[in-house]
């Protein structure tokens, strides 16, 4: 079976009606890369970089972050390869950074991610270098976590823009025009979606925390993991906003949370309008085989018929009879 599915990678990711479907991987950590070219991503489409502080009790060093990006855009330099700059904060603090952390009884609507980097900006400086060095040897793209609002997005930016002119005055080889994203993973990123696509190159839509913050639903939180799912009408409509306002600007969407992992989505994505996804390397050959038995027509009915449904149960089950008759 594992040999059938590493065929499988080989074969292309497009619909039965022959519409490319990107497919790519999600990391954390460098030698993953290998894993996902095996089980035939077309690149990175999210490399979680936290990781390099949680892995050891001393804050990583610029070729520290230099070092593990070579690492992942050595091997395949000509595929696009998305690093995600520090999503560190709520369940995710590193011992190096403990007496950064915050005293809250509620971290997941605290100092977070590009909130995080924002207020503690050498850590921050410290990794764009090293993504933008790195960038030279390959098509890396940059992306923020947890964008809320157009400000921080600008803020981000600018930041971005002093680390190039640091960069230049130092006479330090880097790439100028690297791509810059955001992930779509608050409401109101995805409720302002059209003008966010004015100043990104992508978005990639986070369900993980969309469906959190959304329905108020702790994704940790096993009490309440029934009442988490990607299912809920409110998310699909989100998804629809985001695919909508970015058409409008030509602005590419992937959909990286665990939402484009699991098979029983795939045909509601596409159908949406969504022709990129990132998922765990683990699960993309078994999203490509729904990719390939399914048409954009047939995507599409499923997907205008999920948006009838009001309960996410019903929609579950409603998808769930569709995988069945295409597998
Ligand atoms: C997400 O929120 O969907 C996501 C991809 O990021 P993470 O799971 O790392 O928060
Ligand atoms: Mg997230």
């Amino acid at each position: 079976a594992n040999q059938k599915l590493e065929l499988l990678g080989q074969l292309e990711s497009k619909t039965a009606d022959g519409v490319p479907i990107k497919l790519y991987g999600n990391i954390e950590f460098p030698e993953e890369v290998d894993h996902c070219i095996k089980r035939g991503a077309e690149g990175v489409g999210l490399y979680r970089t936290e990781f390099l502080y949680l892995k050891d009790d001393r804050e990583p060093s610029e070729e520290d972050h230099y070092n593990a990006y070579r690492r992942v855009v050595d091997p395949i330099p000509t595929l696009p390869v998305v690093i995600r700059t520090l999503d560190l904060g709520a369940e995710k603090f590193p011992h190096s950074l403990e007496d950064l952390a915050e005293v809250s009884p509620n971290p997941v609507l605290g100092l977070r991610s590009v909130r995080f980097t924002l207020r503690n900006l050498g850590l921050f400086k410290t990794q764009l270098r090293a993504i933008l060095r790195a960038a030279v040897h390959g098509d890396i793209r940059i992306m923020f976590p947890l964008v809320t609002s157009v400000l921080e997005l600008r803020q981000a930016k600018m930041i971005l823009g002093d680390v190039m002119e640091d960069l230049e005055e130092e006479g330090i080889p880097f790439c100028r025009d690297i791509q810059v994203g955001m992930m779509v993973e608050v409401p109101s990123a995805a409720l302002l979606a059209d003008r966010f696509a004015e100043e990104v190159d992508f978005f990639s839509i986070g369900t993980n925390d969309l469906i959190q913050y959304t329905l108020a639903v702790d994704r940790a939180n096993p009490t309440v993991a029934d009442l988490y799912s990607a299912a809920d009408p409110s998310i699909l409509r989100l998804i629809r906003m985001v695919v909508a306002a970015a058409a409008k600007k030509d602005t590419p969407v992937v959909v990286c949370g665990q939402m484009s992992g699991d098979p029983l989505y795939t045909a509601v994505l596409i159908g949406m309008g969504i022709r990129e996804m990132s998922a765990t390397p683990f699960s993309l050959p078994i999203i490509k085989q729904v990719i390939r038995s399914i048409t954009i027509p047939q995507a599409e009915e499923i997907a205008a018929h999920a948006d009838t449904l009001d309960v996410a149960r019903d929609v579950e089950n409603y998808l769930r009879g569709e995988l069945k008759k295409i597998s």
